[in-house]
């Protein structure tokens, strides 16, 4: 649904993302999240 993959996507990937839990989870996405990820509903730490 928001596109989740497990490499990152222009410069943008789940550990610079503001949703990322470490050090395996999204507080948006379900199940095991990599810090390596990306995901369309991606938005930058403030
Ligand atoms: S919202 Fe998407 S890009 Fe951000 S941490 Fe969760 S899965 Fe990764």
């Amino acid at each position: 649904m928001v596109m989740y993959q497990d490499k990152p996507k222009d410069g943008q990937k789940c550990g610079g993302c503001l949703h990322f839990q470490p050090p395996n989870a999204c507080a948006i996405v379900a199940g095991n999240i990599s810090p390596e990820g990306w995901c369309a509903v991606w938005a930058a730490k403030p």
